[in-house]
């Protein structure tokens, strides 16, 4: 079924929490504070598939289970194969290993100079500030060490971290993940972003979050004045599927923009949820709309427990193909993949180009006809007297 709600009205409510007033609801402590995080508490708002009840009986042994009540209410609790249940709610699956799969898929912990930095590239370093998330994705890439159910003890030392950037100047650009670096309080987050700010040659300060999606109530007034104060702060935020679109997400991501924050997507390509050309579609023609820009489109890495999820890297080259021409130019993301064992991340492109030449490049555009570019410069027409005004060459 193609996912056909491009244009529909922006999902907003309280749904199931009625009942809560709504400055409550609309408070991110409140949103913390009563996460979902039992299959009792799940059992009692829907019923579990078979497949569900058996991943959610080992979640707190791999990855716990958290999901906000406001992204619980974008849950279709009568649809099993649901795109945002598939997200949040564990599945037999998880408990799988197959072939190929890993804790650390990206080596990053063979990457890092000091404990959550990841040091893979020349100019630029991933800081993990927290093993913390408002809700939990059930494919993390990093379920080792975030929410610590496999007792990993991530215990993120920012003053390690911060002295090593201080004392590596080819490093210019730094990037906050985790966990979730908009978990922490404001204060902690204004001290490490004030910290990064004061070394002269970090340039580029970009935060990787989901609590927009997850836990929009956090993007508060006080927090974006941060980013401001700070400027210019990136962000990548995570979305997977128009669903989670919401008015909610749009406001928060108007803040954040108003704020002066460039906003960018990260998109996991997964299995029934967003591997379809129609539902991409309509994924990035929103985030447009909400003034993202979608940056990534990631195959899914090779962690452990993740096969369920996996789709062909032929089917992300086409969902590429689907968008590249036949869509608004800002609206395709780069398709990668984080090479496994630590390669750093790879593009993905579908092949417009059937030959090249010492003398023409021969191509295919959107729509598979066939160009010619010629690469030769060979003069055709040499003029005999000299043009004036120009130079001619000799
Ligand atoms: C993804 C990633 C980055 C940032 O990569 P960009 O392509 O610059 O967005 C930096 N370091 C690590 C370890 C990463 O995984």
């Amino acid at each position: 079924m193609p996912y056909t709600e491009d244009r529909a009205a922006w999902f907003e409510g309280q749904g199931l929490w009625q009942h809560i007033p709504a400055s409550d609801w609309r408070d991110w402590t409140w949103q913390l504070k009563n996460r979902i995080t039992t299959v009792e508490q799940l059992e009692r708002l829907m019923t579990l598939t078979a497949d569900e009840k058996a991943g959610c009986a080992h979640a707190n042994q791999k990855l716990a289970l958290a999901i906000t009540p406001y992204f619980f209410n974008l849950i279709d609790r009568g649809d099993p194969d649901c795109p945002i249940r598939k997200q949040v709610i564990p599945r037999a699956g998880e408990l799988v290993v197959s072939e190929g799969e890993m804790l650390d898929s990206l080596d990053e912990d063979g990457h890092s100079p000091v404990p959550g930095l990841v040091h893979r590239y020349p100019d630029r370093v991933l800081f993990l500030v927290t093993d913390r998330c408002a809700a939990y994705c059930r494919y993390c890439t990093r379920s080792r060490l975030v929410s610590n159910a496999q007792d990993y003890n991530f215990h993120p030392e920012y003053e390690q971290g911060l002295r090593y950037i201080e004392s590596h100047p080819e490093v210019r650009d730094v990037l906050l993940s985790g966990g979730d670096p908009l978990l922490l309080s404001d204060k902690k987050l204004e001290h490490l972003i004030s910290r990064l700010r004061a070394i002269k040659h970090v340039e580029f300060i970009r935060i990787g979050s989901r609590i927009p999606v997850f836990l929009p109530q956090r993007v508060t007034p006080e927090l974006c004045e941060i980013f401001k104060k700070y400027g210019p702060i990136w962000m990548s935020v995570h979305v997977n599927h128009p669903k989670e679109c919401t008015a909610e997400l749009k406001a928060a991501c108007e803040r954040l923009a108003f704020a002066g924050v460039p906003l960018g997507n990260q998109s996991v390509l997964l299995k029934g949820v967003n591997d379809d050309a129609d539902v991409m579609k309509a994924l990035v023609h929103r985030l447009l709309r909400m003034r993202v820009r979608p940056y990534y489109l990631y195959q899914m890495d090779l962690i452990t427990g993740g096969s369920h999820f996996k789709v062909d890297v032929r089917k992300g080259l086409e969902i590429i193909q689907s968008l590249r021409g036949h869509t608004t130019g800002y609206a395709v993301p780069q398709y990668v993949i984080d090479a496994p064992g630590g390669g750093g991340k790879v593009p993905m492109n579908p092949d417009y180009v059937e030959k090249i030449t010492d003398d023409e490049v021969i191509f295919r555009n959107y729509e598979g006809q066939r160009f010619s570019y010629p690469l030769k410069a060979d003069p055709r027409e040499v003029p005999t007297e000299p043009i004036v005004g120009a130079r001619v060459l000799a």
